[in-house]
C-alpha cells in the first residue's frame, strides 16, 4: 500500500500557486506575500529622542555632579510631529518628547526625571532654564536614523505568512498597498444518507454532520476560501450533482469526506472515475487509510475518510500542505517537533498519528495518549494537544523515546 510520504507527493505535484493580486495592508494579515520587500527608507527614519526630556550638547555636562550642578538656557520646545529650525550653542537645551526630531547641536537628551523640571502634566509651558547632576553620555535617549533597518535591506521574503507585527512594520514603511497571492478556493462536501445539518432535529439512525464544521474551519484556518457545497445522499446521482456544482465553481481543489471505503453505498470512487480518475484510494496509515486522490473534470479532489478524526488527520497530513503550496507559502504552518513518549506505546505498523496530550516535565515536553484511540472519537481529539507521527513498521516504541508531533 502507498506509504504517506509518496502519497503527499503525488497530491502536491499536481498543484502550483495562485495568481497574484494587490490588496490593502489592513487586509493582509494572513496572507501570503507574493514579493519581496527591501526598505525604501531608513528606521527610524530621523534621529529622535527616546525619552520625554531635554536635548542638550553632552560636551556641556561634563563637569555636572551634585556638588555642582549645571544649569542650561532652554531656547526650544520640540514636539513630536515638528520640524526642529534651532541649532543648540554652547550652554543651551530644547525640551523635546519622545520621538521628537533631535535639533542641529545637540547630542543627547537627559530624561525630563533627571532634572529639576517638575512641571510634567499636559499643557505645561517650557521652562527658562533646567538644571541637573550629571554627566550625560553622547548618544543617550537619541534613536539614530537608520540604526534599526537601513534603507535598501531586505525585510521580508516573497512567500512569506504576514502576521500582525509584519503589518506594523511595512506601514513604517509606507506600503499601503501589498502583492499577495490569491487565496485558494476549496470546494466542501459531505456524503452519507445519515447525515442531518448541525440544526435539524435528530431522527432514529441519523447523526449530526460533523465533518463539514470542522474541515470547514481547519480550511479557514490555513487562509483558504471554503465554498460549502453541502451534503450528498448515498447515490450516483446526488455525489454527482454537488461535484458538478464544484466544476461551476472553479474552484482549485474539491475536498470531500467519506464514502470512499468499500462499503456497498460508497458511491464517491465510481463517481469520480466516471468523470476523471483516480490516481489512488487507500494510504498505509492510521486512522485515515481509505483516502483518495484524482481529479474529476480536470479539478483535483482529495476524498478525506469520513470518520470525524480520520477526516481531521487526513487534513493535516495531505490537505494542509496542499493549501500552503497553492498559496505560495515557503514555510510549514504546523512544523513538527520532537516530544519523549511518557508511556510506551503499541502500533499496528502503519504511519499512525496518535492523539496526545502535551505536559512540561523538567523542561521536557512529554506526551501521554488520550484514551481511546478509535477513529470516531472525536473527543479524544478534542482533549489532545498534538498528534504524535508513529513511523511506519515500528509497532512498539518504549517509554522515553522520542517521537516527532504535530502540535494542535
Ligand atoms: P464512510 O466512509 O461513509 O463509511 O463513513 C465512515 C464513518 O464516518 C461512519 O460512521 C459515518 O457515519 C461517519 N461519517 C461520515 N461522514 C461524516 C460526517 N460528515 N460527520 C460525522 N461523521 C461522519
Ligand atoms: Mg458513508
Amino acid at each position: 500500500m502507498l506509504s504517506v510520504t509518496e502519497a503527499r507527493e503525488r497530491i502536491l505535484s499536481v498543484f502550483q500557486t495562485t495568481a497574484s493580486e494587490t490588496i490593502s495592508l489592513i487586509e493582509s494579515s494572513g496572507r501570503i506575500l507574493a514579493v519581496d520587500i527591501a526598505a525604501a527608507n531608513d528606521l527610524p527614519l530621523f534621529n529622535n529622542s527616546a525619552m520625554d526630556g531635554f536635548a542638550i550638547r553632552s560636551v556641556d555636562s561634563s563637569n555636572a555632579a551634585p556638588a555642582s550642578p549645571l544649569t542650561l538656557s532652554v531656547v526650544a520646545d520640540i514636539p513630536a510631529g515638528s520640524a526642529p529650525t534651532v541649532t543648540l550653542g554652547q550652554g543651551q537645551a530644547a525640551r523635546i518628547m519622545t520621538g521628537a526630531q533631535i535639533p542641529a547641536g545637540a547630542d543627547a537628551v537627559i530624561p525630563v526625571e533627571h532634572t529639576d523640571f517638575n512641571e510634567r502634566s499636559a499643557g505645561q509651558p517650557a521652562p527658562q532654564q533646567v538644571t541637573f547632576t550629571r554627566i550625560v553620555k553622547t548618544g543617550e535617549n537619541i534613536r539614530l536614523r537608520g540604526t534599526d533597518l537601513p534603507a535598501g535591506n531586505m525585510v521580508l521574503k516573497k512567500g512569506h505568512f504576514l502576521k500582525p507585527q509584519d503589518l506594523g512594520l511595512l506601514a513604517m514603511l509606507g506600503i499601503a498597498n501589498i502583492q499577495v497571492y490569491k487565496k485558494p478556493r476549496i470546494a466542501l462536501l459531505s456524503t452519507g444518507d445519515e447525515l442531518l445539518k448541525v440544526d435539524e432535529p435528530l431522527t432514529a439512525g441519523k447523526i449530526h454532520d460533523s465533518n463539514s464544521y470542522a474541515l470547514a474551519a481547519l480550511i479557514e484556518s490555513a487562509n483558504a476560501e471554503v465554498i460549502y457545497l453541502g451534503i450528498a445522499n448515498d447515490t450516483r446521482e446526488s455525489v454527482k450533482s454537488l461535484l458538478q456544482k464544484a466544476i461551476a465553481e472553479n474552484v482549485d481543489l474539491i475536498v470531500s469526506s467519506a464514502g470512499v471505503s468499500v462499503g456497498a453505498f460508497d458511491f464517491v470512487k465510481e463517481v469520480i472515475e466516471s468523470n476523471g480518475s483516480l490516481n489512488f484510494w487507500r494510504v498505509n496509515m492510521r486512522p485515515g487509510k481509505p483516502l483518495a486522490f484524482g481529479e474529476y473534470n480536470g479539478k483535483p479532489f482529495i476524498g478525506l475518510p469520513g470518520n470525524p478524526v480520520s477526516a481531521f488527520v487526513g487534513f493535516e497530513v495531505f490537505v494542509r500542505p496542499v493549501l500552503e503550496k497553492l498559496s505560495g507559502r515557503s514555510d510549514r504552518s504546523k512544523p513538527t517537533v520532537k516530544v519523549r513518549c511518557g508511556e510506551e506505546i503499541e502500533s499496528d505498523g502503519r504511519e499512525s498519528y496518535l492523539r496526545a496530550k502535551i505536559r512540561n516535565e523538567n523542561g521536557i515536553h512529554t506526551a501521554t495518549l488520550t484514551g481511546n484511540q478509535g477513529s470516531g472519537n472525536l473527543l479524544s481529539l478534542v482533549q489532545a494537544d498534538a498528534l504524535l507521527i508513529i513511523p511506519a513498521g515500528v509497532k512498539c516504541v518504549p517509554v522515553g523515546q522520542e517521537v516527532d508531533a504535530i502540535l494542535l
